[in-house]
């Protein structure tokens, strides 16, 4: 069984000490345990904040304990009531090879959904953020603009292609022409603005002629500068998360302190900003997004991209390149073959 280890704190990027490769014996299941079997794991930019020892809305990773991460496991043997050798579950495997689980955050996968891994993406936590964020938080109405950054990422391409069903110009933020150009074909979005350009807060104006109803925020820094004085009176922000500082949580952001003219421009403008944490503030609505989403999902409506490599030894590096930037589309490691 191999397993990463979470060896030293980081101090900024990731580096490779930050994990430790162990090799253990499979661990036997004691009465009311199941030994899983990880066959794909999730990587996602919350993990970089499990990695610091700071107050936050989730316990730190301890030193030498496995690395967190959701997989999708089946059951190699049980002696728990609820699950049978062979079934399968998305659960909280981690970097690992093999789980013990006593049925803790753990659901049955559902099998008529096509690939297993996309329980990690656009059919689970990821998709659920996206939905629940825009449809509760931004309050959508048919004709309004939207404006979502990470727009090829599970959250971000989740967010743009729901805004377009429910009649939302739809303007994406995205890391490079070539990502833009994926939004805008494949996704439907109206337009993708990239982020790095020199000019993109001319761009991003240009794309929103009418302002800015909706602001789906994923990553804070210049895209967050650029869409402020663009917002329009009544704005919505669903506040979802802003990887553009995960690495550098600490440190006090470069230039003069903004805060008394974001907070003028959002009384000024009366915009309501939530903050929130998917499962904690919305966990009950989850069935009502399962029904939705996948009948979508089965329509053909939404177009899912994933970024999947094989290789758990690989997930140090994977993390890195989501918090990047380097990643094309929701990155996910298959350990095994189903
Ligand atoms: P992604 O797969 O989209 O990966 C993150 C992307 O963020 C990168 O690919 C990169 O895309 C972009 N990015 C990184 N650094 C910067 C930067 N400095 N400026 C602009 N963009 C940057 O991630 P997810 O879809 O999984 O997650 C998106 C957001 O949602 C994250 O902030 C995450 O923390 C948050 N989240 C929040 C949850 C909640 O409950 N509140 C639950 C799940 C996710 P590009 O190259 O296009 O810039």
């Amino acid at each position: 069984n191999r397993r990463f280890v979470l060896n030293k704190r980081p101090t900024g990027e990731p580096s490779p000490d930050t994990f430790r490769l162990e090799t253990t014996d499979i661990p036997a299941p004691a009465e009311g345990q199941m030994l899983l079997r990880n066959h794909y794991l999730s990587l996602d930019p919350y993990m970089r904040g499990r990695l610091d020892d700071r107050k936050s809305y989730a316990e730190p990773v301890a030193l030498n304990e496995v690395m967190i991460g959701g997989t999708v496991s089946q059951v190699v043997d049980s002696r728990h009531p609820d699950y049978a050798k062979g079934d399968w579950v998305v659960t909280t495997g981690g970097w690992q090879d093999y789980a013990l689980s006593d049925g803790a955050l753990t659901f049955p996968l559902k099998t008529d959904m096509g690939n297993k891994s996309w329980a990690l993406g656009i059919l689970g936590m990821p998709g659920f953020t996206a939905w629940a964020g825009l449809t509760q938080i931004g309050q959508p109405k048919e004709g309004e603009t939207l404006v979502v950054a990470a727009a090829t990422g599970p959250v971000g391409s989740a967010v743009g292609q729901i805004g377009k069903l429910l009649g939302l110009r739809v303007v994406g933020v995205a890391g490079g022409p070539e990502k833009c150009a994926y939004a805008m074909e494949n996704f439907g979005f109206d337009a993708c603005i990239d982020h790095k350009a020199a000019d993109f807060e001319e761009q991003l104006a240009k794309a929103t002629p009418d302002g800015i109803d909706i602001y789906f925020e994923n990553v804070g820094g210049r895209v967050f500068d650029a869409v402020l004085p663009l917002l329009n009176m009544g704005a919505r922000i669903p506040l979802c998360g802003t990887i553009a500082t995960y690495n550098n949580a600490d440190e006090p952001s470069e230039g003069r302190d903004r805060t008394g003219l974001v907070m003028a421009k959002f009384l000024q403008s009366r915009v309501t900003v939530r903050g929130y944490i998917i499962f904690d503030d919305f966990g009950h609505l989850y069935g009502d997004f399962m029904s939705q989403m996948s009948g979508w999902v089965a329509e053909g409506k939404l177009h899912y991209l994933e970024h999947m490599t094989d290789g758990l030894e690989d997930a140090p590096e994977a993390l890195n390149q989501v918090l990047r930037g380097e990643n094309f589309g929701k990155r996910v490691i298959r350990i095994t073959e189903d």
